[in-house]
């Protein structure tokens, strides 16, 4: 199999998630020299050196006017370009905003067969066969490809292994202009918090309506500090302005998969879960015994938030010297 894997970052930072799709690759391709990657952005220099370590065998790198942001049009146009250069037969990245949004149109680009938001992948021959969680997290499909030159696929983030391999991989810069795009980035509104991104956080603890107001979340933000955890939160606490939306999991906030996801004061909606059910361990405080959020958590505490996290923040401070 040739692979070639979309790498992302943001601020000529390399998102986490990218180097576990690009151990994936290494997997499918074997010990073969056919793992390349392709880097989109304004000044992507450290980015390239450092994927050399990381299992590609070539970097095309695509910078300069027109791709600096994030511009569908143009990033397209760079992995295109990757495409014709390298013919891979499995193009990869991140089931992420931007994955979402450049993947499909590059499928339709080739006419090619896609599967997203993976959280399995194997080959059979040189056929791909996926696994995909359906109906919010509640069933799972099987996927592969039929017909296809080219198989796409997105990968969920933090479910991959990142296994660092050692490499020198040949870098090589494409030269693509940007189009004169129809779109144009009029402004960007970054998220203020210096946390880790929930989609790449390994802890997290979420709060939801019960926290009752903004400032109560003071007290998540305190036990994720101790944690080394993000803050999330459900959409009632979000759509009541005690959360910012970066901040949302769920259905139509963040898909999460962190080791440890603390629920704080949230009923379990199938919405909320859709986006943090596949932790790997869920511990849930709430006050009432029968909340949904008990059935799929490993550890339930029923209590009060107010009462529970200081006390969970303390006894964190006192293990921790
Ligand atoms: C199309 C659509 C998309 C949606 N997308 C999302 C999404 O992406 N994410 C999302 O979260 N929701 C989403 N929702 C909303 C979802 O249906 C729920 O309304 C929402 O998740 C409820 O949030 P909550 O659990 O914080 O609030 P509630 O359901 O009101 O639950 C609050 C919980 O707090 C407990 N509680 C109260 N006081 C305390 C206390 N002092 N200590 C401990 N526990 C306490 C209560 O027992 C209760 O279980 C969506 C809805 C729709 C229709």
């Amino acid at each position: 199999m040739k692979v070639l894997v979309f790498i992302e970052q943001r601020e000529n930072t390399l998102k986490k998630a990218s180097l576990e799709a690009l151990s994936v690759a290494r997997n499918l391709a074997g010990s073969s020299a056919n793992v390349a990657a392709v880097v989109i952005g304004g000044s992507i220099d450290s980015i390239t050196a450092a994927l050399k370590g990381h299992g590609a065998d070539t970097v095309y790198s695509v910078s300069g006017a027109g791709f600096e942001n994030y511009n569908v049009l143009n990033y397209a146009a760079a992995i295109d370009s990757a495409i014709k250069t390298f013919s891979p037969t499995v193009v990869l990245g991140m089931a992420s905003p931007m994955g979402r949004d450049v993947f499909p149109r590059l499928a339709a680009r080739h006419d090619a067969g896609i599967a997203t938001d993976l959280i399995e992948l194997k080959a059979e021959g040189e056929t791909l066969v996926g696994l995909k969680p359906m109906y919010a997290g509640k069933a799972y499909a099987e996927v592969t490809f039929q017909n296809t030159k080219i198989q796409f696929a997105t990968l969920r983030a933090n479910v991959f292994k990142a296994d660092a391999t050692d490499g020198s991989a040949a870098v090589t810069k494409l030269d693509v202009t940007a189009a004169d795009s129809k779109l144009k980035t009029v402004e960007i509104r970054k998220d203020k918090s210096a946390k880790v991104d929930l989609t790449e956080a390994g802890i997290i603890i979420s709060g939801g309506r019960a926290l009752g107001s903004a400032d109560a979340f003071k007290i998540l933000n305190e036990a994720a500090d101790v944690l080394g955890a993000t803050v999330g939160a459900s959409r009632a606490a979000v759509d009541a302005g005690y959360a910012s939306h970066e901040m949302q999991v769920g259905q139509t906030g963040k898909t999460v998969n962190p080791n440890l996801y603390i629920a704080a004061g949230i009923s379990g909606s199938i919405q909320h879960m859709a986006g943090m059910r596949t932790s790997k361990v869920i511990v849930a405080i709430n006050t009432d015994p029968e909340a949904p959020i008990f059935k799929i958590a490993n550890y339930g505490i029923v209590g009060d938030l107010f009462q529970v996290i200081p006390i969970l923040t303390q006894k964190l401070k006192e293990l921790r010297g």
